[in-house]
C-alpha cells in the first residue's frame, strides 16, 4: 500500500484528448455538469489535467463543519456524501476547485482518486486511459526524481495544501493536440 499517493503530470506527453476526463466520468457516473478531473488549458502549448490532488494538509477536511472528510493510511481523501449537510464551505476553501456541489441532491462531491479499484490493486480509471502516460500515480514518499517540479504554470500555490502531484514540465519542441 502505498504511504502517500499522488499524481505525477507530465506536460509534455498531454496531448489534450481528455481521455481522463472521460474515463473519470464513465467510471464514477458523475451527473451531467459535475466532473471531478478536468484537462485546462493553461498556456499557448500547456494543458493540465487536474482532479483532487488528495493534499497533506487538506484544506477540505479542516472547514468542513459535519467532519464528512477523511485522509486515508494511503494519503487518499475521502468525502462522505451521506455526512454533507451541502454547506459548501470545502469548495470555498479548496484552492484547486476540487469539490463539487449538486444543486439536486444538495450534496459534495470529488474524485476519490478510484479507491475502489486501488483496493484491488487496479489504477484509477483516468491513468488507465492515458495512452501517452502523461497522468501516473506514484508514492511521493519513495518517488525521487529531480526533474519532477511540486509547481507548473497554471497551477495555484501549493503552499496551504502541500497537494499530492508532480509535475514534468513541457520541454522546447514542436507540439500537437487533439482540438
Ligand atoms: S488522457 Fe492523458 S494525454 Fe489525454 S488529456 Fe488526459 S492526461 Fe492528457
Ligand atoms: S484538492 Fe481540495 S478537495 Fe482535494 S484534498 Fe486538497 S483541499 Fe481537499
Amino acid at each position: 500500500m502505498f504511504k502517500r499517493a499522488g499524481f505525477i503530470f507530465n506536460a509534455d506527453n498531454c496531448i489534450n484528448c481528455k481521455a481522463c476526463e472521460i474515463a473519470c466520468k464513465n467510471e464514477n457516473q458523475t451527473p451531467t455538469g459535475i466532473q471531478w478531473r478536468g484537462v485546462k488549458k493553461a498556456a499557448p502549448e500547456l494543458y493540465l489535467s487536474i482532479s483532487c490532488n488528495h493534499c497533506d494538509s487538506p484544506e477540505c477536511f479542516r472547514v468542513c463543519p459535519e467532519r464528512a472528510f477523511t485522509k486515508r493510511k494511503d494519503g487518499i481523501v475521502q468525502i462522505d456524501e451521506d455526512l454533507c449537510t451541502g454547506c459548501q464551505l470545502c469548495i470555498s476553501a479548496c484552492p484547486y476547485h476540487a469539490p463539487h456541489f449538486n444543486p439536486e441532491t444538495r450534496k459534495v462531491s470529488k474524485c476519490q482518486m478510484c479507491y475502489p479499484r486501488q483496493d484491488i490493486g487496479m489504477v484509477p480509471a483516468c491513468i488507465e486511459a492515458c495512452t501517452t502516460g502523461a497522468l501516473n500515480l506514484v508514492d511521493l514518499n519513495t518517488f525521487e526524481d529531480e526533474q519532477a517540479d511540486r509547481m507548473i504554470q497554471g497551477f495555484p500555490e501549493i503552499t496551504i495544501t502541500c497537494p499530492s502531484i508532480l509535475f514534468y514540465p513541457l520541454k522546447p519542441r514542436k507540439r500537437y493536440f487533439l482540438q
